[in-house]
């Protein structure tokens, strides 16, 4: 069916959501049921047909904020189905040792899912939904949201369709944010250093328990497990700069070379890496923050729209998730939609930002193994702590995974954490790490203070 001017006049309360990835067929999902017809407008060809864009085998992790999500649009058990538990990180580091962290301390497992497989199921769930229609090889160019309208162009020409209210879940490169910008908003679109590219990767050599990784403080190459029992390998390395770097091995031979010095046993267990380091492109990893989020009552960005980040905590998803949600909610307690969407900014900018800077900061600690001894004995100071308190302090990849608590919070609970570790370093050297369980309480106790702990929870 096509979109048509009558059924999306602003007098009949049409939604137009851009974008059919993961967070446009979940919000329209969440919206047609509760605020009446909602169409979806997607620039690529249907991925179920088979005609689409062959999409990239990126795996990505389902977390507690995911999973909200999904159990209340009643899909919990259908994704859990083609997902696979991980319960940790196994670092193989340079000294051929190898170090398993689990991702929470009473073992709960994430889970990873194609996103591809996915994307397809979420679809097909979006369009068993009452009210939905999702329109295929429709492009958005431009939305005006003063109409509120969009200019339209499918198989049929181009042409302008007015609606009531316009979602941009469109992704990084959002046309929904351009009109935000056009109209004074700040927006901060960044391509990351680091390429990646992706690897299969057979198979019978590794814990498929867990995720792995190979850090080397220069490039990092990390394998996630998949139900067909293969991994999916991701290698990230600079884009310009000194070796190694994309910029400095044209060509596939280099390449290949640098790859072996630096993972040789991934390099071992890959039959055809040379081929696949040849002949894949490397792809880029863009980064978006805005300041405005919303216009009046008539547009919201959601997802990667308003907040693509890098990818190394496994959030940009689940929080588009979670964004869609707060929405909802924030339509559901006020009751009228610019109300809404001005609550929905207000709590989600600073959320997004901090998991944007909490994956930063997590593959600087992914990719560089070796610390200096300060660095490590804070970390098992850390792990002392996270034992003996365990409600008092999370550790934050935790926080993050397995409760709602709001990004920003663990973001400061973990600074105070930093700020206790310091103080108590500062006060008591490193001996404090094998102090009796009794004279860390006390010393906790002491330092907290000083720390301006107070008696918040840390992560
Ligand atoms: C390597 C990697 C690993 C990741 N791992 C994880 C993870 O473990 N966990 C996690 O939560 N997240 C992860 N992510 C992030 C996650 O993939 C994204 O956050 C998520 O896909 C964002 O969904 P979205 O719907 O907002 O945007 P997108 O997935 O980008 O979808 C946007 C859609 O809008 C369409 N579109 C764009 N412009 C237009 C237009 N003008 N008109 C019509 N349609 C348009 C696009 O074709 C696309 O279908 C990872 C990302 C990468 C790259």
């Amino acid at each position: 069916m096509r979109v048509s001017e009558n059924e999306h006049g602003r007098g009949d309360g049409g939604i137009v959501v851009i974008g059919a990835g993961p967070v446009g067929a979940v919000a329209a999902m969440y919206l047609a049921p509760r605020y009446g017809p909602v169409t979806v407008l997607e620039r690529r060809a249907d991925p179920r047909s088979g005609g689409g864009r062959r999409g990239r085998s990126i795996t990505v992790m389902l977390s507690a904020r995911g999973w909200r999500v999904l159990r209340e649009l009643g899909l919990e058990e259908a994704v859990r189905a083609i997902c696979l538990p991980i319960h940790g990180r196994c670092a193989h580091l340079p000294d051929g040792s190898s170090h398993v962290t689990p991702y929470s301390r009473d073992r709960q497992p994430i889970w990873s899912v194609e996103r591809d497989r996915l994307n397809r199921l979420l679809l097909d769930a979006a369009e068993a939904t009452d009210g939905v229609r999702i329109d295929f090889g429709a492009r958005v160019h431009e939305v005006d949201p003063d109409g509120p309208a969009v200019l339209l162009e499918d198989g049929a020409g181009r042409r302008r369709i007015a609606c009531r209210r316009v979602l941009g879940c469109d992704g990084a490169h959002s046309v929904a944010r351009a009109a935000l910008v056009a109209r004074g908003a700040r927006a901060n679109v960044r391509r990351l250093d680091l390429a990646h590219q992706e690897i299969c990767a057979p198979g019978g050599w590794l814990d498929p328990s867990t995720m792995h990784y190979w850090p080397t403080g220069d490039a990092l190459f990390a394998a996630f497990p998949l139900p067909s029992g293969e991994f999916a390998g991701s290698l990230f390395m600079r884009h310009d700069g000194p070796a190694p770097s994309y910029a400095t091995v044209e060509g596939g031979r280099d390449l290949l070379r640098v790859f072996r010095a630096h993972f040789p046993e991934p390099a071992a267990a890959v039959p055809d890496i040379a081929e696949q380091l040849a002949t894949k492109d490397a792809a880029t990893i863009t980064t978006v923050s805005c300041d405005r989020w919303i216009h009046g009552d008539a547009l919201a960005l959601l997802g990667d729209a308003c907040h693509a980040m890098p990818p190394f905590m496994g959030h940009g998803m689940n929080c588009g998730f979670e964004d869609v949600r707060t929405l909802v909610d924030r339509l559901e307690s006020t009751g009228d939609w610019a109300s809404a969407l001005v609550a929905y900014e207000k709590s989600r900018i600073e959320d997004a930002e901090a998991i944007s800077y909490l994956s930063f900061e997590h593959y600087h600690t992914m990719a560089n193994p070796p610390q200096d001894e300060r660095a490590h004995t804070a970390t098992r100071l850390r792990g002392r702590l996270y034992d003996l308190f365990p409600d008092r302090f999370v550790p934050r990849y935790e926080s993050c995974a397995f409760t709602e608590e709001g990004y920003a919070s663990v973001l400061r609970d973990d600074r105070r954490l930093d700020d206790l570790v310091d103080a108590l370093l500062s006060r008591y050297g490193a001996e404090i790490v094998s102090a009796s369980d009794t004279g860390l309480h006390a010393a906790v106790s002491g330092a907290a203070g000083t720390a301006n702990l107070g008696e918040s929870r840390c992560s």
